[in-house]
């Protein structure tokens, strides 16, 4: 988990650095309900070509490499970061960055996220 962080003032059981990560976690949760994020998918999907159909129906387009995957195989990515949250003052921007409208919002395979993620 890295470098051990102070207490949280208001339940000192909890590190401040676990205390974010739960808020974090809450907001993360939220995302996948936020309805900007389903148009997101819907603008990548497409009918599978016939020939090909197996179990699913449809197939979705990765922004980056523009294949097409399952949707298990593919992740929602926010175009700009959400960025870390550590502290109270970056509550607001990352709320603001992780609740965007669809345009802001592309799929991307677990391969092509990974290396978008780690390359920030
Ligand atoms: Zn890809």
């Amino acid at each position: 988990m890295g470098i051990k962080t102070p207490p949280f003032k208001e339940y000192e059981k909890w590190t401040t650095s676990r205390f974010f990560s739960f808020i974090r976690s809450s907001l993360r949760r939220s995302f996948t309900r936020w309805p900007p994020k389903y148009e997101a998918v819907e603008r990548a999907k497409r009918l599978k070509p016939k020939g090909n159909v197996g179990r699913h129906r449809f197939e979705y387009q990765c922004s980056e490499c523009k294949k097409y995957y399952a949707r298990k195989e593919v992740e929602v990515d926010h175009i700009v970061p959400a960025g870390s949250l550590k502290s109270f003052e970056d509550l607001g921007g990352v709320a603001e960055r992780l609740f965007v409208s669809a345009d802001k919002l592309r799929l991307l395979c677990k391969s092509c996220h990974y290396k978008v993620t780690h390359h920030e």
